[in-house]
Order: structure tokens, then sequence, then C-alpha cells
């Protein structure tokens, strides 16, 4: 069993994260619960985990150079990736060099890239996917539209939170998602997926925890996405007993691949009997911000406990609940929250806010979790409590 020592003293625990946004503040805060000595890392000052760190720095994480020098500088005992647009092929030098990066920094590599785990899942793992082929030119993209045929989704191999993601309906409309695939690249790769659209009933988040006793799975969650972004989720999402278990085959299969310890967020699809992997977040993942609520140990909890070494005997699932997040869209550096009453009038219902310093565009600023009898009620509350939030810009 690990001892932690004190926060800011030669014997601490240091825990450097690799992004600071709102997943990585609860994570730091969970951390914070046990002393351990946390620096948050981001590309921007005053990210959301970095208001909650002992320390921070900003660079440009993809900057392989820079993120070495800060993790030579800083020593940490754990190298914990929030994101995935990281310089990946350095966290495999450091974790050669003794360095831990959690859960391994192959998993943050091969997640990083479309290509890596999709691969990983289908062809060496044989769970079941969508069809797909990659492209990186266009005459290569214009086959793989004609194999995959129409309806398919093109999205770049690096890319997140739905950028640069498009479905084409009808092949004569492909090129513009060529070009929009192209346009929301995060760089290192131009190359797309295209995948065959798959029209299930539902699609759902499986967290798959690794641990010192073993492998736990929270309760499904349910989620809706809106141009490959999530705007509301809820647990535990209804499932036929069969279909959960062929769930959790996959989880574990791809969680045992990747290995290491921590949460793994598993993105799956059902239609009817038929379960279809779509990708994996080595680390918690955005739809279980539901977990605050539903859960004695939030996904953040189970993450920091995973990841120290800590035993997990048990997950108490709450009963329904649902959480609904809160946008700003407009351009401001000096955003005011209101009505926060009115959204928390509702018994059983909780706001986080992340603190962001800024929107440009559309961006997440906070969430609203909520509980109720039923799931029906619990998203109701959810979604009420958000909309009543005025953000101001
Ligand atoms: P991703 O960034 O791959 O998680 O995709 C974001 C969202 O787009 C998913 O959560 C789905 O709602 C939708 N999506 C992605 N790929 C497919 C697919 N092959 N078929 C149907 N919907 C998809």
């Amino acid at each position: 069993m690990p001892t932690i020592g004190t926060p800011l003293s030669p014997m601490a625990i240091k825990v450097l994260m690799c992004g600071a946004g709102e997943l990585g503040k609860e994570v730091v805060i969970e951390l914070q619960r046990y002393g351990v000595e946390v620096i948050a890392v981001d590309r921007y000052a005053h990210a959301p985990a970095m208001q909650v760190a002992h320390r921070s720095h900003v660079i440009d994480m993809l900057d392989g150079d820079a993120l070495r020098e800060v993790i030579e500088k800083e020593q940490p005992d754990l190298i914990v990736p929030e994101i995935e647009a990281i310089a990946t092929e350095t966290l495999v030098a450091l974790e050669d060099e003794g360095f831990t990066v959690i859960p391994t920094a192959r998993a943050a590599q091969l997640t990083m890239n479309r290509a890596g785990i999709r691969r990983l899942a289908a062809e060496e793992l044989g769970l079941k996917t969508s069809p797909y082929r990659f492209a990186s030119h266009l005459d290569e993209y214009r086959a793989a539209v004609e194999a995959i045929g129409a309806p398919c989704v093109v999205k770049p191999i690096m890319s997140s939170s739905g950028k640069g993601q498009s479905t084409v309906r009808d092949v004569a409309d492909a090129e513009r998602a060529w070009a929009e695939a192209r346009e929301g690249a995060r760089g290192g790769s131009d190359a797309v997926i295209v995948e065959g659209f798959v029209d299930f009933d539902y699609e759902m988040t499986l967290l798959t925890l690794r641990h010192a006793g073993g492998t736990s799975f929270c309760a499904p969650i349910g989620h809706r996405q809106v141009d490959g972004d999530y705007r509301a989720s809820w647990q535990p999402q209804p499932m036929r007993a069969s279909v959960l278990a062929e769930a959790h085959r996959m989880g574990k299969a791809i969680a045992d691949a990747l290995g290491g310890r921590g949460i793994f967020g598993v993105e799956l699809f059902v239609r009817g009997d038929d379960v279809y992997f779509s990708e994996v977040s080595p680390r918690p993942h955005d739809t279980g911000l539901v977990t605050m609520i539903s859960q004695d140990l939030s996904e953040f909890a189970l993450h920091a406990r995973a990841i120290l070494g800590l035993p997990i005997p048990n997950i108490k699932h709450r009963g329904p609940s649902a959480s609904h997040v809160i946008l700003a869209k407009g351009h401001s550096q000096q955003v005011q929250y209101g009505n926060l009453g009115a959204a928390l009038s509702a018994p059983d219902t909780q706001i986080r806010l992340f603190g962001k310093p800024e929107v440009q565009g559309e961006r997440r600023m906070g969430v609203v979790v909520a509980g109720g009898k039923s799931l029906a009620e619990a998203r109701q509350k959810a979604r009420a409590g958000a909309n009543a939030v005025t953000v101001s810009l």
C-alpha cells in the first residue's frame, strides 16, 4: 500500500495534471482531499484545474521540449493526462526513463489518434465497430467514401468534441466533409477516418475502472450529443442484461489492452442486441459528470483513488440521475452567471461553474446535476436547472 506524504514538503506525493479543464479540476479536488501535491499544466493561464492546484505552468503541451522541461523540473510521482492533445511521444520517452504516466504512456498515445485506438479495438481485439477506412489524400478519401457508402461519418483522426466531424448523407456531398475535417484537425496529422453511420438505438459511456483490486464498472451512462459534443447525460441507462454483459466484456477488453490504473470512458453504440465500440478515453469522461450526484464516489474520486493505488471495494449508485451542460455563446472575459437561486430551487440539484476565464464562440462553462425518482424526472430537473442559469457576457 502506498504512503502519502505532506504536500509542499520533500515527502509529498506529487501529481502533474496535463490539461487543467473542468474534468481535471474535479480530479485535482479529489487528490487534494488526500493531501497530494498537485501541479496543473495547460496552454492558458487560470484554467479551471489551475485554480485548485498548488501551482501551475502555462505551456503548449504539444511541444515535447516544453513538456519535458516542466516534468523534469517538477519530478512528479504521477503524470496524469486530462486531454488528448499532448506530445505523447515525449510521455512514452519519459515513461521509459522511469516516470509513471496514467494509465500508461501507450494508452495516451493510442487514444490521441483515432487510427491507433480503432485498429487496436477492431483488428487486434476483434471488438465490433462500424466499418471504417482511413484516408490522407483526396483520391484515397473518395475511394473510402465509395467503399463505406452513405450515410457515413467523417472525422479528422486527431480531433475531439466533434471538431471537423460531419455526416455524409449523399456521396455527392463528400467533398464538403473532407474540407471540414481538414479544417477541424488538431495538427500532427490531417488524415481522416470514414466510418459507416451506426443508426443506434442509444449511445452510452461505460466507465470502466482498473484499480489495485481488479476491474469495476459504473452503472451505464446514456447521453445526448449535438455536433459531436455532449449536452446531457443520465445514469443508469436502461439496458437488457445480455447487452450490458456484452458492454462489460468490451469495456474490460479495451481497458485491459491499454493497461495501467484509472478510469476509462468506453463509448459504445447499441442497436438491438448489437454493441459497437466507438472510442475510449483513458481518463474521466465528460458524460461522467453525472457521477458527481449519482455515485458516492464520482468518476473523479474513483480516478484519484485508483491512481494512488488505493482499493475500491464498491461503487455505490444512488439512483436515477442526470447532468445538463451550461453553455455560453459569444466573446467575453467577464462572464457572469445569474438566476442561480431558481436553478437550484428543485431538491437534489447541484451546480458546478468551472470558472473558465473566457469564452470565444461556444463553450461549456458549467453543469447542473440532479437526482430524481425516475430518469425522466432527473433529466427534466437537470435541463430546467441548466436552462434557468443566465449567462451574461
Ligand atoms: P466521437 O467524437 O467519435 O465520439 O463522435 C461524437 C458523436 O458523433 C458520437 O457520440 C455519436 O453521437 C456521433 N457519431 C460518431 N461516430 C458515429 C457513427 N459511426 N455513427 C453514428 N453516429 C456517430
